[in-house]
């Protein structure tokens, strides 16, 4: 519900209502369950559990950031990005038609915005846009990006293919946090068309996020599964961007050295049919660890160089 946000990869986030329920191990340590406003409101995630419908004027905000466009342009050269929705999801079941048709039209009527849709959800999105809009409308929307949570191997092979049915102007991985291993690409070949200024191309995977996670019980990403991805990404084409290390950060010190460290270092295992090379990440926090992989910044957006 924010303009000033530091998600790195949105220049605002809109929360259209909060609450929620947990469907992925993404969900595991669910920043927004524990967040300000849900806490404020009282509200319990569970699936059975009431959403709460955000205010009048928080909804009235993406209008303001319509009308500001003109503004905005011209200071970043580009249109402005709003994630929605950072404390629920977009396309939760529970929530009911009206809500979502209002969001919908809201879309509508912002067309200087690029909203980012991004669900854990992505076998919804179909239905319960059919509910309330025409079912191509996502694919008539210049300013809808869809984005699907991956966060492992089964859930890329059960909800790429779901993401890549849905016909939308840009479609994204999100990729946070990252507790293993995962091949995106190359269970796709011959589906990955990548897309680019105005031409669609049905198959195509436009853009991928990966991150770290953070927060008190964060889990260590191994470097390599990040590395892995921004190779994924460059021989696709694919513009990649990691937004950060999260919690524990790789270290340069030889495992002789980490041994004999008088801190300890949490051992992380390539994956558990192939355990090395072994990880020693170093819990220096959220801001120390940064966002460089490999000494490189990646901040790919769809339509730049990855
Ligand atoms: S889908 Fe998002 S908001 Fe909902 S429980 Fe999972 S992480 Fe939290």
């Amino acid at each position: 519900m924010s303009e000033n946000t530091k998600i790195e990869w949105t220049d605002a986030t809109f929360s259209p209502w909060i609450g929620c329920s947990k469907v992925s191990p993404a969900c595991d340590h669910c920043y927004a369950e524990v967040s300000t406003p849900a806490r404020a409101l009282g509200v319990t995630w569970g699936a059975k559990e009431e959403r709460h419908r955000t205010s009048a004027g928080n909804w009235k905000l993406p209008l303001r950031w319509n009308a500001q466009h003109g503004e905005f342009f011209t200071a970043h050269g580009r249109r402005r990005r709003v994630f929605c929705a950072s404390l629920a999801d977009v396309f939760d079941n529970a929530i009911g038609a009206q809500w979502r048709f209002d969001l919908l039209r809201l879309i509508i009527e912002t067309p200087n915005l690029d909203w980012l849709l991004l669900t854990k959800r992505i076998g919804n999105v179909f239905r319960l846009v059919s509910d309330v809009r025409s079912h191509d409308w996502l694919a008539g929307r210049d300013n809808v990006w869809l984005g699907a949570t991956i966060c492992n191997q089964e859930e890329a092979d059960r909800d790429i293919p779901k993401l890549l049915a849905v016909k939308a102007r840009v479609r994204f991985l999100s990729m946070e946090p990252l507790p293993g291993p995962v091949d995106v690409f190359s269970a796709m070949t011959g589906e990955l068309l990548h897309t680019s200024g105005d031409d669609y191309e049905p198959g195509a995977i436009d853009w991928v996020i990966a991150s770290g996670e953070s927060g008190a019980s964060a889990r260590p990403m191994h470097p390599d599964w990040a590395a892995s991805l921004r190779d994924q990404c460059a021989a696709a084409g694919v513009p990649f961007l990691f937004k950060q290390w999260g919690e524990h950060a790789p270290n340069n010190r030889t495992m002789a050295e980490v041994e004999a460290a008088e801190r300890g270092y949490t051992f992380v295992h390539y994956s558990a049919t192939q355990p090395y090379p072994i990880a020693a990440m170093d819990r220096v926090g959220k801001k120390a660890a940064g966002r460089l992989l490999d000494g490189v910044q990646h901040d790919g957006f769809p339509g730049s160089a990855a």
